[in-house]
């Protein structure tokens, strides 16, 4: 069975912390922290003061309900911790996304392949999955996550002065995704006018000057291609990895290549996540175990092996993409259809090979131009 945070968290709520008898998850005694390896669970629970008369008893009967709610093969005993309020230390002030610990850039070599399909529902196949998404619509060309999350009328606010005395920009907050798009800020209209230095300005202020606050994961649906505000956005963030979307056809083939190329490549240098290939069949709806190859068969199965590179997926066609889009609710939101079944699935795959990322020690160089 496949772990993930929100089965553990779902375990939790049976367990009720004796001093008020509220239960934990709503007292806000588990941290989001939770790391899964394997069958191995592992987290911290949270305490107003040291030495909480109830903190062994709690650890007990959190493993208890993990075993009967989750299952008895999960790896628990032993690895709660106990954090108390007053000895939690304080955030980094030069770090932009001090509480963000996954940046993942999704880009394609050309426009149209469904790039920011991908990432829409990526961001919501992880939240469905109990992480903490975000998402930056950084596509200046052609901003289109105000439509896919039904937010085109969203203007976001500005907070209160944070304890550095800067304000923020509140994100959007949908389908357990915080997003900020360029769209919400100009006319869709003029934002293909927006050249060079301008457009990497804005997008630096969308991810530095914006209360992004605690993130698993943060999704960045990058313009199609490679350019300047793709070299902007490495010095601006340490980007975990990249994914890089396309379809099977050859045209889209040559370019993905290029957008692999320029990840990997020494001016940028940031790992590979992995291939995505969309639009990778079509299958009608009334014939869902039927696939016809439009656009060429397994063209990225091919690439991610010439390139050394994982298929981390593969989306067929299918008219409800396209119309959830439209209509401002990804087809991942939806419970147990193929689709969102995909979507999950490729969700899991992005997640193992971060921890894979990670455990190897890969960082990319973060220049902070921070102010
Ligand atoms: P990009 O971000 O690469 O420009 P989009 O995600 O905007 O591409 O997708 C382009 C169009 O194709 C959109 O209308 C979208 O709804 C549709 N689309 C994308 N992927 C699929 C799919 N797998 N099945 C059906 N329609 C799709």
């Amino acid at each position: 069975m496949a772990l993930y945070p929100k089965l553990i968290i779902d375990a939790l709520t049976h367990v009720r912390y004796p001093g008020t008898g509220k239960d934990i998850v709503s007292s806000e005694m588990v941290e989001d922290n939770i790391r899964i390896d394997g069958n191995k669970v592992s987290f911290s629970l949270i305490f107003e003061k040291e030495n909480d008369p109830f903190a062994r008893s709690l650890v007990k009967a959190c493993e208890t309900a993990i075993l009967t709610y989750v299952g008895k093969e999960v790896e628990i005993a032993g690895n709660i911790t106990c954090k108390y309020k007053t000895a939690i230390p304080k955030k980094d002030p030069d770090n932009p996304l001090p509480g963000v610990k996954n940046i993942i850039a999704v880009s394609s070599g050309k426009g149209g392949v469904g790039k920011s399909t991908v990432s829409a529902n990526l961001a919501v196949s992880l939240a469905k999955m109990g992480y903490k998404v975000g998402l930056l619509d950084a596509d200046i060309f052609g901003p289109s996550m105000p439509k896919m999350f039904g937010l085109e009328d969203a203007r976001p606010i500005l907070e209160e002065k944070n304890e550095q005395g800067r304000e923020l920009i509140r994100p959007e907050e949908r389908y357990g995704v915080k997003l900020l798009s360029i769209g919400f800020f100009v006319n869709p209209n003029d934002a293909v006018l927006w050249r060079g230095g301008m457009a990497s300005n804005a997008l630096k202020q969308l991810i530095t000057d914006a209360n992004w606050g605690e993130l698993d994961y943060f999704v960045l649906d990058l313009p199609p291609g490679t350019s300047d505000i793709h070299l902007t956005l490495v010095q601006t963030l340490a980007l975990t990895g990249a994914i890089v979307v396309s379809t099977p056809q050859e045209v889209a083939l040559a370019d993905a290549k290029k957008g692999i190329s320029m990840f990997v490549g020494e001016k940028v240098n940031v790992p590979i996540i992995g291939l995505v290939e969309n639009m990778a069949w079509f299958t009608p709806a009334e014939l869902p175990n039927n696939k016809y190859y439009i656009f060429g068969k397994e063209g990225c199965k091919k690439l991610a092996e010439d390139m050394n590179v994982e298929l981390l997926g593969q989306i067929p066609i299918v008219q409800s993409i396209c119309e959830c889009g439209d209509n401002g609710a990804p087809a991942a939101l939806k419970d147990d259809t193929i689709t969102s079944q995909a979507f999950m699935d490729l969700a899991s795959r992005v997640v193992a090979k971060v921890d894979e990322i990670n455990a190897s020690g890969i960082k990319t160089k973060r220049v902070i131009t921070h102010k």
